[in-house]
């Protein structure tokens, strides 16, 4: 376990946050609108972050190319992205920790040495894809197929809301490969090239607008059995554990956006605006708002950097992570919306940032699992853990 707590964090973690914040502020802050508007990956810039900026492969090991840091490193790396581009760091998590972090911690040899180097290095994006269209909180309900023949498996399906979908040239596709089993789950890399593949709708979203979701369309795309993950019937377990990362990511997320809305505010209303020939921090309600949204932002993000602590590639904190998504993502809908309450009519307009913050916030309480998923699982976890060893909670 790391020794990096959110008062004491190690020289890496010191120098890792002063790095990605100097590279929001410089790098994405400049392009956030022009991208929001357009509703387009700036793929150019998500290509630098593996080339330019080595900022992928925090958690996997320096043979490989990667950083060989924790998952707090990987917190902070999204708290900083998402405090200048929430959007943009979307898309960065999708390629980060649902491909790399995941292929990494699952595959063998073989298949980190093929298809590691070109995502790391952003000549290759990537992504993952285990939504469907009638199979999302219910996710082993998927109806995507793979039917080993030969040397190939053969996958037929239809995988919906994949982020990096149209610009992917990897994914991690789940696939059914027993239909009489529900929970026979196998995994693959699927090459976007692929004779079968295709890309379906993109779609328009109220917020994320940068970060691009598409649908994934598979008719008989043959991939090669040694492209499989683990074992066949397998892939549960590295499904999960990967959720786990990728919650605590999602709830890093929302401690970026939450900081960056307290900020905005802040300024705001004690330099920018006056009523009643005061500024507004001078009103009771308005320093409820700003008060309120402060204390549940340190109390998320002191959870949030606890849960970093836990979780790890090889064991397993599901109530841990769902306790700090749930947290932070309601954390951060409510700070957002105070934001734009305290800056009145100029807060519902384009022209500020506080908009954009909410319209992110919201997303990061569906994806990656739902905030009632997350309820539903503390509470399984909970009763799981207590009657087991009849004692007090975690
Ligand atoms: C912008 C965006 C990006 C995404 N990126 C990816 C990606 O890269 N890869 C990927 O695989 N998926 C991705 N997703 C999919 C995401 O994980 C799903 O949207 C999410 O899991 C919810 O599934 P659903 O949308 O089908 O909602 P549903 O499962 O249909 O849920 C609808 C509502 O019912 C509730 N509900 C469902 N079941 C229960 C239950 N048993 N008890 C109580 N309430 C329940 C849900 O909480 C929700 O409120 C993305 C989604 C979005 C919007």
């Amino acid at each position: 376990m790391s020794s990096f707590d959110l008062f004491n964090p190690t020289e890496n973690h010191k120098a890792l946050r002063e790095l990605v914040h100097d590279l929001a502020k410089g790098v994405l802050e400049p392009q956030v609108k022009e991208f929001d508007e357009k509703e387009t990956l700036n793929e150019t810039l998500l290509r630098r972050m593996g080339s330019e900026y080595s900022l992928f492969g925090i958690t996997i090991p320096s043979d490989i190319g990667g950083h060989g840091l924790d998952a707090t490193a990987s917190v902070i790396v999204h708290e900083e992205l998402s405090y200048s581009d929430a959007a943009f760091t979307l898309s960065y998590l999708a390629h980060e920790v649902l491909f790399i972090n995941n292929l990494y911690h699952s595959a063998n040899d073989a298949q980190r040495k093929k298809f590691i180097p070109p995502v790391l290095d952003g000549s290759a994006l990537a992504g993952m894809a285990m939504s469907e269209p009638g199979a999302g909180t219910d996710v082993l309900g998927m109806t995507t197929s793979a039917v080993k023949k030969g040397d190939k498996y053969i996958l037929n399906g239809v995988k919906q809301w994949i982020t990096n979908g149209n610009v992917g040239r990897y994914f991690i596709i789940y696939a059914r490969t027993d239909k009489t089993n529900r929970q026979a789950i196998s995994s693959f890399v699927v090459d976007a090239t692929q004779k079968g593949f295709s890309v379906g709708k993109k779609e328009i979203k109220m917020g994320m607008r940068q970060s691009p979701t598409c649908q994934l369309i598979l008719e008989d795309v043959e991939v090669p059995a040694e492209n499989l993950i683990g074992k066949e019937n397998g892939a549960l377990t590295h499904m999960m554990r990967n959720l786990e990362i990728e919650r605590l990511t999602l709830a890093a997320m929302s401690i970026g956006i939450a900081r960056r809305a307290l900020d905005e505010m802040v300024r705001y209303a004690s330099t920018e605006r006056k009523a009643f020939g005061k500024p507004l921090t001078d009103f009771g309600q308005i320093q409820q708002l700003i008060a309120e949204s402060y204390a549940r932002y340190r109390a998320s993000r002191a959870l949030v950097y606890e849960t970093a602590l836990r979780v790890n590639p090889t064991s397993r904190e599901s109530l841990s992570a769902a306790a700090a998504k749930l947290s932070a993502t309601q954390m951060a809908e409510f700070v957002a919306r105070a934001a734009i309450q305290v800056f009145g009519g100029y807060g519902y307009t384009r022209e500020y940032a506080v908009e954009k913050l909410l319209r992110d916030a919201i997303l990061l309480s569906i994806g990656g699992g739902t905030n009632e998923a997350m309820q539903k699982n503390i509470v399984k976890d909970l009763k799981e853990s207590s009657l087991l060893s009849n004692q007090s909670l975690p």
